[in-house]
């Protein structure tokens, strides 16, 4: 209960910041002296700060102390390290983006890489005078199968990493003291569409990626279900009958083989689709002008995906499936024949409830995901707002 109302005059603070102890009382329903007591708490944590004393009541009286959340109090870094592109964060206590960097991931061991990334996120948190103490976590997101609770990479073939131990290296090549926590794309994605994007508030979502890899995130009663070793949802080397082409993990046959970005290309140049250079966007362009082989392959595709859907459909049975990567921007080409598979093959009782939609977040979503991560699992917040020696 104590723990409930402190969360409650703390987001209450976050929210409507600058606010006196009075009007906290009246938005939270909470006793005046109960709002006092909670409020000298996180004074003295330092999530909160007075900011000086507000306009007189119209009842008259003392002008009221005004508060606001400290947003300065703590700072989250997110890095997603993607095949081409890697990004880094610096986000205040509210979730705010302060510093975005963007810069070619970088080549060499993962060592060197992960070296290079702790260097740019040293730089981004210079600039944006968040000193190191202050620092909650990193998140990371990486294209592949990651064991979240040992913080390791296990297999991206994109970025040719194996048994890499992201969480260590990067923790070594900050100068070690920052605890950092690792996911995988979809894993981030859905935690950041379930908290801000496609799928906020929702309480069971899933959310299916289709880039150059494809999986999924489980959201269960509002958290991310990683499995016993950070597999759970890897939906892309589901087998599929009749496809004996083999996949990156070693296996044949994959769904990966026939519905990631790559796969969709190789798809279309085969079945005749123009372009020298061709990508998904000039398959999808061809297919909005009407091309009949680049929709085909589009809808194949969507089909096919559909179907891996409908398994999860009926598996967990969520409110809310997102569909996010490259392919979900390819819009309804994709989603039309992705929605209609669902609705033939999966349970009629396991889709009452469901919405199908694409992310929001686009692209964003896989750092905003390592952000959110960072955030959720910052030690000093959790331990001031639900722990018993929230002053030390
Ligand atoms: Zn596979």
């Amino acid at each position: 209960m104590r723990e409930l109302n402190r969360s409650l005059v703390l987001d209450v603070v976050k929210h409507a910041s600058p606010i006196s102890r009075a009007a906290i009382a009246k938005e939270t329903h909470l006793a005046k002296p109960t709002v006092s007591a909670i409020v000298d708490e996180l004074l003295a944590g330092g999530l909160v700060r007075e900011i000086g004393v507000g306009a007189t009541t119209h009842e008259g009286g003392r002008p009221p102390i005004l508060l606001e959340f400290n947003t300065r109090f703590e700072f989250s870094v997110g890095v997603h390290v993607g095949v081409h592109v890697t990004h880094v964060v610096v986000a205040d206590a509210r979730g705010e983006a302060l510093i975005q960097r963007e810069m070619r991931t970088p080549g060499g061991s993962a060592a060197e890489a992960l070296a290079r990334v702790a260097e740019i996120v040293g730089q981004s948190l210079t600039t944006a005078k968040a000193p190191r103490r202050r620092l909650a976590g990193i998140g990371v997101c990486v294209p592949g199968l990651v064991d979240p609770e040992a913080g390791v990479c296990l297999l991206a073939p994109n970025l040719g990493w194996r048994d890499v131990p992201v969480a260590d290296l990067l923790a070594e090549a900050m100068g070690g003291g920052v605890a950092v926590h690792v996911h995988n794309t979809a894993q981030a994605c859905a935690v950041a569409e379930t908290l801000e994007g496609a799928a906020k508030g929702s309480k069971d979502a899933v959310l299916l990626y289709a880039g150059t890899g494809v999986g999924a995130g489980i959201i269960i009663d509002e958290r991310l279900y990683p499995g016993s070793a950070g597999i759970a949802g890897e939906v892309g080397h589901f087998r599929v009958q009749g496809v004996d082409t083999r996949c990156s993990c070693g296996k044949v046959g994959c769904l990966e083989t026939v519905v990631s970005v790559p796969a969709v290309v190789a798809a279309a140049r085969a079945a005749g689709v123009g372009g020298d250079k061709l990508t998904l966007e000039t398959v999808v362009a061809a297919a909005d002008a009407g091309d009949a082989a680049a929709r085909q392959v589009l809808t194949d595709a969507g089909h096919r995906l559909g179907t891996a859907a409908s398994w999860l459909v009926n598996l967990l049975n969520p409110d809310v499936l997102v569909i996010g990567g490259a392919l979900a921007e390819a819009g309804d080409l994709v989603l039309d024949p992705l929605r209609q598979a669902v609705a033939e093959d999966a349970l009629p009782q396991a889709v009452s409830r469901l919405s199908i939609r694409p992310w929001m977040l686009g692209q964003d979503a896989k750092v905003r995901g390592a952000v959110l991560v960072a955030m959720q699992k910052s030690e000093t917040f959790v331990r001031l707002i639900f722990g018993a020696d929230r002053r030390t």
